[in-house]
């Protein structure tokens, strides 16, 4: 399909062993947005097949990304009166192109300061299943480059972390002693207007597909390479309705890509990375990454009502870092509250207490959570143990009669309407 190699997935019903196996997007969770289906045993005749390549092709982007360099070059030149930026088109428009779009909404004075914020110029992608763009608050996103600096690191491969990207590259571009680079990995070709070949591909995580083809594969490579691959670390915050075990497969991928440096001394050693998610997805990380553990930082978004630090008080962010550097490393800001857990040898928030029976800080959302005898673990403070279902739920829960079990993935604890595990099926 138009994003590269669709996932192969397959459609289960209840009691049955075998379902049937189908190729559909590796991107899109939402049919309207891609709608290509396959059958793993049809046969696609000659036509079609020329007929979804030329489909394809038609679901390019209208200019490459040489050109988009090329047009940025020139765009840099106009004074700053005839700067401007088409707010329907989320495109940079030369003069020639003014009249095309004279009844489109635009910007005029576009300033060298707005070019080096792409992420504020153009709006989010918020509302399409596929890109689910939520931007970091200053707040999570300063945190999150002191802390890859205080870890001493010089190369950050940003995927799906656009600003990021850009706080390092207009502090690189401002300050003259600061040394580290950023490489974006993104689906959002938008932001091809305001990079180079060398600090922006288009590439899509859930199917480690690169749109520029080998030649972007090769500077992401090269990236990964420099310095013999050291003091690298690879920052990503995927959209969180995406399949974990397509965007593990992916991450693998770029971290083989890493491990290939060979170098002496990480050979054994995994490339650090810092995966932003919500923490009802810890147990799923951790199916894929064993050597990766959940840090409490609570990570806020800008245009997440939900996810944000409100003005009254604190809205609880469920959005977490997972990581496979060591835990006691990652420090995270007093001035938040955040303190260090000898015991665990990591930083926790202010209301996860050290649970002596559990002998851990228990704490998934930052409240205080309460040892259950019965359970043999901590339980979320809302939660009472039911006799009738033989673990801790909300008091006014439903209790469920037989198998407790997920319909989708089998496990206990919730039902097929909450599963993390579901999928497009
Ligand atoms: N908090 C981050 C943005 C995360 S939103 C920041 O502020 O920098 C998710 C990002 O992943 C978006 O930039 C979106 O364009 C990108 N994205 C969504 N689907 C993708 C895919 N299939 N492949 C690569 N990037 C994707
Ligand atoms: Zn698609
Ligand atoms: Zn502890
Ligand atoms: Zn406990
Ligand atoms: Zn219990």
């Amino acid at each position: 399909c138009p994003l590269g190699p669709a996932l192969l997935f397959v459609k289960t019903s209840q009691g049955k062993e075998e379902g049937r196996r189908f190729y559909a997007c590796s991107a899109c969770r939402d049919r309207k947005d891609c709608n290509f289906f396959q059958w793993e045993d049809e046969k696609v005749s000659e036509t079609r097949l020329a007929a979804r390549e030329e489909y394809n092709r038609n679901h390019q982007p209208s200019f490459t990304h040489r050109q988009n360099v090329e047009r940025y070059k020139n765009f840099l030149l106009l004074p700053l009166s005839k700067r401007r930026f088409c707010q329907e088109c989320q495109q940079l428009l030369l003069p020639a192109e003014w009249e095309k779009h004279s009844d489109h909404q635009f910007l005029c004075d576009i300033s060298v300061a707005q070019l080096k914020s792409p992420s504020q110029l153009l709006y989010p992608l918020e509302n399409k299943k596929t890109n689910a763009q939520y931007l970091f608050a200053d707040r999570s996103c300063q945190f999150l480059l002191d802390l890859i600096l205080d870890l001493g690191f010089r190369r950050v491969l940003s995927v799906g972390t656009p600003r990021l990207h850009e706080m390092i590259q207009s502090k690189a571009s401002q300050e003259d002693d600061f040394r580290i680079r950023s490489l974006l990995l993104d689906i959002d070709f938008r932001y091809s207007q305001f990079y180079t070949e060398d600090e922006f591909c288009h590439y899509n995580m859930f199917n480690h597909y690169f749109f520029g083809g080998e030649a972007a594969r090769e500077t992401c490579r090269k990236f990964l390479y420099q310095d013999n691959g050291e003091r690298v670390i690879m920052v990503t915050d995927p959209p969180f309705g995406g399949l974990v075990e397509a965007l593990a497969s992916s991450f693998k991928k770029l971290m083989a890509i890493w491990k290939e440096t060979e170098k002496e001394g990480h050979n054994n050693q995994e490339m650090p990375m810092f995966w932003i998610f919500p923490y009802f997805f810890e147990s799923r990380i951790l199916e894929f990454f064993p050597s990766f553990s959940m840090m409490d930082y609570q990570v806020d978004y800008d245009n997440h009502a939900l996810y944000k630090h409100g003005k009254t008080g604190r809205r609880q962010s469920p959005v977490r870092i997972f990581t496979n550097l060591t835990p006691s490393m990652i420090v995270l800001p007093a001035e938040e509250g955040y303190r260090f857990c000898a015991i665990c040898q990591r930083y926790v928030s202010s209301g996860n207490q050290h649970c002596e029976m559990c002998n851990s800080c228990t704490s998934k959302d930052g409240r205080r959570w309460k040892h259950c005898v019965l359970c043999k673990k901590c339980v979320k403070p809302s939660w009472f143990h039911c006799n009738n279902c033989n673990c801790c739920a909300l008091q006014n829960h439903t209790c469920e009669k037989s198998d407790a079990g997920c319909f989708v993935c089998g496990k206990a604890g919730h039902k097929r309407s909450t599963c993390p595990n579901l999928s497009h099926t």
